[in-house]
């Protein structure tokens, strides 16, 4: 599938929320759940800044939809995201039903941003989701958003330069 217009509010929205993050101490990453029809479900950003390093929103919107959504209603859901689904996220995804992913930047952009800016690897490998969930229809990078994404993770990583 490819991205549609009508889809890039939902991708700033993300954008938007990574930037909430960012300001709150939180590594720059959020995410919305959309249904079917294009209503916003709910949103979230990163809060691993509590010290619980699995706050990832995508997590969140997982559980969310969990506990709320009929199977039917998860499977025909969008989630967008700021970044590519981790392994943890790609698989509580999958677990709960949600439908397609949409994301601005992909795992293996995020990762060379890292290693670039000088950050240590994760304790998790990076995977494309395609690799933890192989059901699962994803579409990104977003080329026209991907750089406001590096530029918030530089800010993380880099405050002062
Ligand atoms: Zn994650």
């Amino acid at each position: 599938m490819v991205v549609k217009d009508d889809e890039l509010p939902y991708l700033r929205r993300c954008v938007e929320l990574a930037a909430e993050a960012l300001e709150s101490g939180d590594e720059p990453f959020g995410s919305v759940l959309v249904a079917a029809d294009g209503t916003v479900l709910a949103e979230d950003h990163n809060r691993v800044a509590s010290g619980d390093r699995t706050r990832h929103p995508e997590f969140e919107l997982a559980r969310w939809a969990a506990a709320r959504l009929s199977p039917a209603d998860r499977a025909s859901a969008t989630v967008y995201t700021s970044g590519e689904h981790c392994p943890m996220c790609a698989a509580a995804h999958a677990w709960v039903g949600l439908g397609r992913i949409v994301y601005v930047a992909s795992s293996e952009q995020l990762a060379s941003w890292l290693t670039e800016l000088g950050v240590p690897a994760p304790p998790v490998r990076t995977l494309p989701v395609s690799e933890v969930a192989p059901g699962v229809t994803v579409d990104g990078p977003v080329p026209g958003l991907t750089e406001e994404i590096r530029e918030l993770h530089r800010r993380f990583h880099r405050p002062r330069a």
